[in-house]
């Protein structure tokens, strides 16, 4: 059965080893996630060259996300690379004037050299993903004094936040706007932008894109506290080409039991913004160790679909875990359970409000009327891929086909929930008198389609050429006449 929920797998060493990537790109990872946070320009760029050659022999279509590093702010080094236990009651300092490497059991330093000027006494810090916490006791110039209220073992530059958020940090530092170039230079399909406070980081990013001569799509991790509030995240969403509920530091900043209902509405709101949404973050943490998942995780993975995201994420399960074809396949199979309960079938998308273009009026009422007539899939030949975006916005259980003769639209689109990629060629001289016959040849010979069955055909016909979409047809497979 097609699974409708993509999968997007980030790659690390785990991947590098000798037939892994291919393992998981057949257990059906469509999107690849690579992560700027490790690695060389060189190991990106090595592992894009293998994505791609693997997509181009298996005839097929697999997105490259590429994520930034962004501001993660985090605690300098200690003395020879030690590691403290930190217990609570101890009294531990985060001091700005401290040596890259010369942490003690009292105090490290830090490399964001703000933080004292943006924290007030009473403020809780969290270490490493929240594992350790800190309660701000005084600031003294560059030194923040703190109490230990939970501790840990603390070791060379572990993350840092700020229980609420609010640290001014910009979200592009200067290693991303290099990161930008490479993401360019590997035609990477979606760029991940971490830690974007407002919409002005989004539209920046998208400047440097575009004259770095990319097209990638901007999806904002959703990982700051401030950005929750309706304005911006309304703001960010519109800017961007989708999001990513980043529960990783997104729970550090808000506390984790506020996180189920932010990653409800966060979906919700991408998805009525016409936008994509990825689920990340401790989706099936323990396969990182373990060949079967918990119950627990079976849950979060299938709850992230009934919730409507378009993409569930994988992060050290493939790129550094011990079994990473197992948790891909554990992911289509509760996916694909998950998918067949009728709350993921049904949809009120725009029931009751207006339309603003035709495009979009065309994919509404397609798949209104494939919802409500038995047609079997809907191909939408689109140069953009916006169409097929419109259509899967409305949650269905019939297959929509994105067709194009554009690759970086057919790469896009393996990200949005129920499309699925289908290359059709020399789409700009096509004889417009045939091209209904040209769908249902390619489409028939895939076995995608039988005689007899439904198909809703949309297009764009403007003069007999091509344009946006303001056509849609419904035409039966094996009839004699498709035009
Ligand atoms: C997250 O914080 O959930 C996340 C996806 O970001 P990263 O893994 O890049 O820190």
């Amino acid at each position: 059965m097609l699974r409708r929920t993509k999968i997007l797998a980030t790659l690390g060493p785990a991947t590098d080893k000798p037939g892994v990537l291919e393992s998981i790109l057949i257990a059906g990872v469509n999107v690849v996630r690579i992560n700027f946070s490790h690695g060389s320009e060189q190991e990106h760029l090595s592992r894009v060259k293998a994505v791609r050659n693997w997509a181009h022999t298996n005839q097929t279509y697999v997105g490259i996300l590429m994520d930034l590093q962004g501001p993660k702010i985090r605690i300098a080094s200690f003395k020879d690379g030690a590691k403290i236990v930190l217990n609570i009651g101890d009294t531990f300092a985060l001091d700005a004037d401290m040596g890259e490497s010369s942490g003690t059991q009292s105090a490290v330093g830090i490399a964001y050299k703000t933080l004292p000027q943006e924290v007030r006494k009473d403020n809780v810090l969290l270490l490493d993903d929240g594992k350790i916490v800190l309660e701000v006791t005084s600031v003294e110039g560059n030194k923040i004094n703190t109490v230990v209220t939970q501790g840990g073992i603390l070791s060379d530059k572990k993350g840092l936040n700020l229980r609420g958020g609010g640290l001014s940090a910009d979200a592009l530092t200067e290693k991303d706007k290099r990161d930008i170039i490479t993401a360019a230079k590997a035609k990477a399909d979606y760029v991940a932008l971490s830690f974007p406070v407002n919409g002005d980081d989004v539209r920046l990013t998208k400047k440097l894109l575009k004259e770095a001569g990319s097209d990638a799509g901007v999806i904002s991790k959703i990982e700051r506290a401030e950005s929750l509030v309706d304005e911006i995240i309304n703001d960010i969403i519109q800017e961007s080409a989708g999001i990513m509920v980043a529960r990783g530091d997104l729970g550090v900043e808000i506390g984790d039991p506020q996180l189920p209902a932010q990653q409800k509405r966060l979906i919700k709101l991408a998805r009525s913004n016409d936008r994509v949404v990825i689920t990340a973050t401790q989706m099936l943490e323990s396969m990182i160790n373990n060949p079967i998942p918990t119950r627990a995780e079976v849950f979060d993975v299938a709850n992230a679909v009934l919730d409507g995201t378009d993409a569930v994420m994988l992060s050290a399960e493939t790129a550094a875990g011990d079994f990473p074809e197992n948790a891909v396949k554990t992911m289509h199979e509760v996916c694909v359970e998950a998918e067949k309960n009728p709350i993921a079938r049904t949809s009120h998308h725009r029931l009751h409000e207006d339309f603003t273009y035709i495009e979009e009026t065309i994919a509404m009422s397609s798949m209104y009327a494939a919802n409500h007539l038995g047609v079997k899939v809907v191909a939408s030949l689109t140069e953009s891929g916006k169409t097929a975006l419109w259509m899967s916005r409305m949650s269905s259980n019939i297959s929509i086909y994105a067709m194009s003769d554009s690759v970086a639209t057919l790469r896009k689109v393996t990200l949005y929930r129920g499309v699925y990629p289908c290359g059709i060629k020399n789409m700009s001289n096509a004889d417009w008198g045939k091209v209904n016959a040209k769908v249902i040849k390619i489409l028939a010979e895939k076995d995608i389609v039988r005689n007899g069955d439904l198909v809703i055909l949309t297009k764009g016909m403007h003069k007999g050429k091509t344009g946006g979409t303001n056509l849609m047809k419904i035409l039966r497979v094996g009839d004699s006449e498709y035009e």
